[in-house]
């Protein structure tokens, strides 16, 4: 049984980047229904005792429990974009992942260009992801719909939530002008 997480701030806290309405219906509205689906598809189930990732490395592509896996990955990856937001949130990576990110990416402005661009390049709702490798290599990558890093065996970093339900009351259609405030105002390390 899955009970939502609280978030780290108000509802209120990342005005003007992310309103009031958007959190309110992205945490308490679509987040809690994960949540809902999850615990009523896993109820007296095989997966009714293992951990979140647990749960999403066993389904993950598989035929006979996509909605369990799709509403797993989706309370993971909600859990995950929630906490790497805040007000006053580290707008840097530690040393020790900043080294990290300029030797793969050129530099951290050169990384912000390319997770952007993933941001973009992911045609209908998604994610794009930092991630790491089991050899400790980090890549951009950009999954759809649920898909996420656990279920390849990656290890995510950062990533930004591009269906449009986080993004539509306050951008529209305008994703990239998102994922430049994500970047600027709303990334916590
Ligand atoms: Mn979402």
């Amino acid at each position: 049984m899955f009970t939502a997480k609280k978030l780290n701030y108000d509802v209120t806290a990342l005005q003007p980047y992310m309103s009031e309405e958007t959190l309110r219906f992205h945490h308490g509205k679509h987040y809690q229904t994960y949540i809902d689906n999850l615990n009523r598809l896993i109820a007296g189930a095989k997966y009714e005792d293992m951990s979140l990732e647990e749960i999403i490395k066993q389904t993950a592509f598989s035929i006979d429990d996509v909605s369990v896996f799709n509403n797993a990955a989706q309370v993971f990856n909600h859990e995950f974009f929630f906490e790497h937001m805040a007000p006053q949130g580290k707008r840097r990576p530690d040393a020790a992942l900043l080294k990290k990110i300029e030797a793969a990416f050129g530099s951290y402005e050169n990384f912000e260009k390319e997770f952007k661009s993933a941001a973009l390049a992911q045609f209908g709702s998604g994610w794009a992801w930092l991630v790491e490798d089991d050899k400790g290599g980090l890549q951009i990558i950009k999954t759809a719909n649920a898909d996420n890093p656990i279920a390849r065996g990656l290890k995510p970093l950062m990533t930004i939530d591009v269906w449009e339900h986080a993004y539509y009351l306050d951008y529209q259609n305008r994703r990239g002008d998102f994922a430049d405030a994500f970047l600027a105002h709303l990334i916590n390390w």
